[in-house]
Order: C-alpha cells, then structure tokens, then sequence
C-alpha cells in the first residue's frame, strides 16, 4: 500500500474509533477533535495529510517542527506544540505555533507570553496538569497546587490566549483513573476561567477513556502515522 491510502485508511479508522467513543459517552462527535501527531515522520507525509484534510499538526521538538513549518508555511496548517521546553527555546516557538500545550510552570508562561509580545503573534496556551498521584514521578505538568497559578499568569498575559488544560495519562496507571482525575481537576478550572474550554487529552491507546472524561482534543500518532522508529 503507499503511504497515501495508508494514512487514509488510518485517518478513516481513527476517525470511527473517536466517533464511537463519542456515542459510547453521549457526546457529539464534533465536539472532539483530533490532532495529529507527526514528531519523527518526514514533511512529505504531512503535505499528504494535509491533501487528505488534515489541519491540526502536533510537534514535540522545537528543531524539528520549525523545520517542518518553514517548508510547509504555505499550507495553512495549525501547528500545535505538545513537548517540553526550555524558556530560551520559547522566542522560536513562538514563531510557527499556533497553540502550545505544555506550559506547567511559571517560567514558561513568562517567556512565552514575552516571546508572544516579540513575535506579535497571538497564540493559544494550555496548563499542562500532571496526573500523578506522586508529583515529579512523572510526564510534566503542574501539580494541583500550580496549575491555576500558571492558568492566572497565562490568562494576564496581553499575547497568550489561555486555552484550557492538557494532560498526559501517567505510565503504568489506568488511564480511566487517571483522567477520572483530570475531570475533576477540569472542572475546578472552568469554575475560574468559564471561556477556557479544551481539554487536550488522550493518544492512540487511550483514547477511548480521554474522550469518556471529557477530552475535547486528542493528540493522536502512531495510530495515525504508524509506529515511530525511535523514542522521543
Ligand atoms: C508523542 C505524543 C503523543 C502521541 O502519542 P501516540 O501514542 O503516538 O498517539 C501525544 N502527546 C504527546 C505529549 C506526545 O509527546
């Protein structure tokens, strides 16, 4: 098969696997939508992705991704940032991303809400909450005691959009536990930002339980883009 009506087929079969979760969870499909994941996969499958309709990108590498943007910036592509970053990466990402994901600090707000200002582009933030039970055993995110603290900095800024949450279910827990967690946390959250509505949570194994919680995005790869050659 080429990789054309691979990802076709795949795109397709994802598509079902979300939409079911959705009728399973008395949610209407187009509430969720899918964010696909192409870290480690060359431009050339995005610029067929985006031939097949796809617009939302995800990216985790801040080298990776600006390359990618730079030859694809005359497709129209939204590109979300879903990584870890250090502060002095946030100037060159703010440049290309459209939404970052992972903001679970202070510092990181900070110098994305400077690096927005500089760039002067408006871009759209999420707080990434942490869901383990033992704080730093795991997958970033702010801690239940940070994250409003990051969501207050993130909503003050004049260039940052805040968005809402993302989460990362923690290895080796059930990811229906763990995102049981997150719509507790979630809910606590709108209470103080009402107009902060995403939820950007699930990825191909776990998207059954992100989308029974209340995801609003997933953040799909290799069950689109098939299994990645190296680890990131
Ligand atoms: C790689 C990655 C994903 C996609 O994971 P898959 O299991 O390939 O669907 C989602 N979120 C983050 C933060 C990632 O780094």
């Amino acid at each position: 098969m080429n990789r054309r009506d691979e990802l076709a087929l795949n795109l397709e079969e994802v598509r079902r696997r979300v939409d079911s979760a959705c009728v399973a969870a008395g949610r209407p499909p187009e509430d969720v939508e899918i964010i696909t994941v192409t870290k480690t996969w060359p431009a050339s499958d995005i610029e067929i992705l985006a031939q097949l309709g796809v617009q939302e990108i995800g990216e985790s590498r801040d080298q990776e991704a600006r390359l990618k943007f730079e030859q694809l910036s005359s497709l129209g592509l939204r590109w979300h940032f879903i990584g870890q970053f250090q502060t002095n990466k946030a100037n060159r990402i703010a440049q290309y991303a459209d939404v970052v994901h992972s903001i679970d600090r202070l510092n990181a707000a900070d110098s994305l809400a400077r690096a927005a200002i500089h760039a002067d582009r408006i871009i759209t933030a999420l707080v990434q909450v942490s869901l383990d039970q033992t704080p730093t055993a795991g997958r970033g995110g702010a801690t239940s005691e940070d994250y409003l603290k990051v969501a207050e900095a993130i909503a003050q800024s004049s260039h940052l959009r805040l968005g809402g949450v993302m989460a990362v279910a923690p290895l080796g827990d059930s990811p229906d536990v763990a995102f049981g967690r997150l719509e507790e946390l979630v809910a606590k959250f709108q209470l103080e930002f009402p107009e902060s509505t995403m939820v950007s949570a699930g990825m191909s194994e776990d998207l059954v339980e992100a989308v029974a919680h209340g995801a609003t995005h997933l953040r799909i790869g290799s069950a689109i883009m098939g299994s990645r050659s190296y680890v990131q």
